[in-house]
């Protein structure tokens, strides 16, 4: 490690305060030494965004260090998981001291919230490319899973879809709020982990709906009926594509929105709506899970709808995350 990345280190992601007592050794050491509680399961994921891909190379600083973030905690958060440490490889161009200023204090505004700690990374000069490593914990057993999912669940969603896939879409003409949606994703943390004890499967959307949710269903061999009419829009999302296509095609396959999608066994959807209310926590029912593989979506008046995609897919096959 070069003299100047030894800097950056000292100046923009190490804090000098203690955070949690559960970090025995933080940044500063050949790595970081990391107290799991007993009874407890660790829940590890890691997303990378490259300049150019996932996010354009204008993005503002603030934006990618959010987000870098945030759809590591939106993984964490349809686990179930509590969020704890994360580790953070960043590949600069250049050390620009703005760019590195409004980074960090995105990322660490949302780490703040959820009680995150950095604890250690990498630094190196190439490419822009940043590269999040989250670690969570459940209660032993009570991890959430894409599998579990059984005919006759009950499909629902948190939040809103399709309002980051209108902002990229929209490019410059993206009003405000849509705009956020698409550059400062919200994990949906405290759902998951209410979820818990209420959800059969659940997954983030970070792909569009149809993509994930088919993950979902494929992980037991299962598929599904959606009504589409009853998929959650947000007020600025309605305004702009009512009467389009985009109506119906950005809510079930655009990315990017981190919202979850989960399923409950019908016995258990009032409790768990009852319990996600008292937590101002919006979740709308969007279809059911049925033994026939595939994905069926009508309309309110039963007409049946053929999406014209399925989800954003790197090199044809992959998923982004
Ligand atoms: P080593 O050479 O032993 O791999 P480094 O010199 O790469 O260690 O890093 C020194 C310390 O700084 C380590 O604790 C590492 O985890 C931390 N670190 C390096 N880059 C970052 C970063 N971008 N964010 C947070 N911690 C970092
Ligand atoms: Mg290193």
């Amino acid at each position: 490690m070069s003299g100047s990345e030894f800097e950056i280190i000292r100046r923009y992601f190490k804090r000098q305060q203690p955070q949690r007592d559960d970090v025995i050794a933080g940044i500063g050491d050949d790595a970081a030494l990391l107290h799991v509680p007993a009874d407890t399961e660790l829940v590890v994921c890691m997303d990378t965004l490259v300049a150019g891909v996932h996010f354009p190379e204008s993005s503002a600083a603030a934006a990618i260090g959010h987000k870098a973030l945030a759809v590591n905690l939106s993984d964490l958060a349809a686990m179930g998981a509590v969020p704890a440490w994360a580790t953070l490889s960043l590949t600069l161009p250049d050390s620009d001291p703005v760019w590195l200023e409004d980074f960090s204090q995105a990322f660490f505004r949302l780490a703040d919230r959820y009680d995150v700690q950095l604890v250690g990374g990498d630094t190196t000069r190439g490419p822009l490319s940043v590269t999040v490593q989250a670690h969570g914990f459940v209660p032993g057993g009570s991890a959430l899973r894409r599998q579990g999912a059984e005919p006759g669940d009950r499909i629902y969603v948190t939040g809103t879809l399709g309002d980051a896939g209108l902002a990229l879409q929209s490019g410059e003409h993206a009003g405000h709020v849509l705009q956020q949606r698409l550059d400062y994703p919200e994990p949906r943390i405290a759902a998951g982990q209410l979820l818990r004890d209420y959800a059969s499967a659940a997954i983030d959307i970070s792909d569009g709906l149809l993509a994930d949710l088919g993950h979902l269903l494929a992980a037991d061999g299962l598929g599904a009926s959606l009504n589409i009419d009853k998929l959650p829009r947000s007020l600025a999302f309605t305004a702009a594509t009512r009467h389009q296509a985009l109506f119906y095609e950005l809510p079930l396959s655009a990315g990017d929105d981190y919202e979850l999608c989960f399923t409950v066994p019908e016995r258990g959807c009032r409790e768990m709506e009852l319990a996600l209310s008292k937590q101002s926590i919006d979740v709308t029912v969007i279809g059911v899970v049925e033994r026939q593989a595939g994905i069926r979506c009508h309309k309110e008046n039963g007409d049946l709808y053929q999406a014209a995609t399925d989800g954003y897919q790197h090199f044809g096959v992959m998923g982004n995350g």
